[in-house]
């Protein structure tokens, strides 16, 4: 197939057609929490609707043609804004971008039945386009997560304007003519970046919903529901990572195992509701209190495990007397704790060694009273 401007007219009508089943299905089969798929998938009906349109210029009325094609075409990048605005929970604002359509619309009728004028429709259309998709850049740039598929939605954002901003200004210096279909370098380039951004653009909207997928089931995997802390296995699995970068660099680490004291007794006095809040609390503050390279996790019920990473004894002390200090604050939801701490002894310790080490140390701390920090 030539690359002739009707040819890629239809390439990108069939590329979004493509594009607009797959989004189509993971708008269906995607949690419906995840916003904007559904305008995603609009985006591409409305670019197939334009580019098929465009591409029978002149086999069909221009009515048609220009007016219905060149709004479809400002439509599917509406809808394509929109969506990325649902998407990161902002308000899609229809009535604005109605009302630009329509003008939109009006504008086009008016230079194209009432007083003809080509090239007046282009410079319209143009800045029109750019309205939308400047809006879009500046709305990712501002809100768009630091990941791949933002930036490449970014990325293409640019593109596209720039390559309008080269046809806008080829056209100003005559060197393109106002006829769509004008076989010149420009127009070629022009229409094969607009299928290219067609099929980049859809992409870039399938990754992001599906990166934001990914994170969220990875999260719900290692985390735990009450507290937000690292769960059981995801603590245990970090705690055995380190451990491995001990063995191989030695630098050492501590671990903590934290119990509240008589939660028991919290349960049947306030109530389980209550008990939950304190442990929600609980972590929060010990969140607080830790540097950013330390993990807490829930190990069971009322008991977590703290992992400090490049921690030497006095420095683990420390912090343990920062966390008693932190839940004796006065607050309706602070409890006390006993903790156990255990050093790594070297090569020979093992994730099991250490635990038990850690589990002894709390034991004790419980039999000289509770509410304090013991080692073994
Ligand atoms: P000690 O000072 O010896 O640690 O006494 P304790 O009462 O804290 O210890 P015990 O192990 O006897 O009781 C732990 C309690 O924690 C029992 C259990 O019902 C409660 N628990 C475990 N998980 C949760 C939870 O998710 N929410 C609430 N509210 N309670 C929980
Ligand atoms: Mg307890
Ligand atoms: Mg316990």
């Amino acid at each position: 197939m030539a690359l002739d401007p009707r040819s890629l007219l239809f390439m990108a009508a069939f590329m979004a057609s493509f594009m607009g089943v797959v989004l189509f299905f993971m708008r269906r089969y995607f949690p419906p929490h995840i916003r904007g798929l559904g305008l995603w998938a609009l985006a591409p009906a409305a670019w197939v609707a334009a580019a098929t349109l465009l591409g029978l210029r002149g086999l069909i009325g221009e009515f048609s043609s220009v007016v219905l094609g060149n709004v479809f075409t400002m439509l599917g990048s509406v809808l394509f804004y929109l969506g990325c605005r649902r998407f990161y929970g902002h308000a899609a604002g229809y009535w604005r971008w109605g009302a630009a359509l329509l003008a939109k619309a009006l504008l086009l009728v008016w230079m194209t039945h009432v007083s003809p004028w080509p090239a007046g429709r282009m410079v319209v259309f143009t800045a029109m386009m750019l309205l939308v998709f400047g809006s879009n850049l500046h709305f990712m740039l501002r809100h768009g997560e630091p990941r791949f598929p933002a930036r490449m939605v970014i990325t293409v954002l640019a593109l596209q304007i720039a390559v309008l901003l080269l046809r806008l200004q080829a056209a100003v210096s005559g060197q393109v003519s106002n006829q769509l279909l004008d076989p010149s370098l420009i127009q070629v380039v022009y229409l094969g970046s607009y299928a290219l951004f067609v099929l980049l653009l859809s992409i870039g909207a399938v990754l992001l919903a599906t990166d934001r997928l990914t994170r969220e089931l990875e999260h719900l995997a290692t985390h735990d529901g009450l507290t937000g802390a690292l769960n059981r296995r995801a603590i245990l699995q970090r705690c055995a990572e380190e451990l491995e970068r001990c063995r191989r660099f030695g630098q050492g680490l501590t671990l903590m195992m934290l119990d509240l004291d008589h939660f028991k007794t919290i349960n049947d006095t306030r109530g389980h509701q209550h008990g939950d809040a304190v442990l929600a609390h609980f972590v929060q503050r010990v969140q607080d209190t830790l540097r950013r390279t330390d993990r807490l996790g829930r190990y069971g019920g009322e008991e977590f495990l703290v992992l400090l990473p490049h921690t030497d004894l006095p420095a683990a002390l420390q912090t343990a007397e920062r966390i008693h200090a932190a839940l004796a604050t006065g607050h309706a939801l602070d409890c006390q704790l006993s903790i156990g701490i255990s050093i790594w002894a070297g090569a020979q310790d093992t994730l099991d060694t250490l635990l038990a080490r850690a589990d002894k140390a709390l034991y004790l701390a419980k039999e000289q009273g509770r509410n304090r920090t013991c080692t073994a």
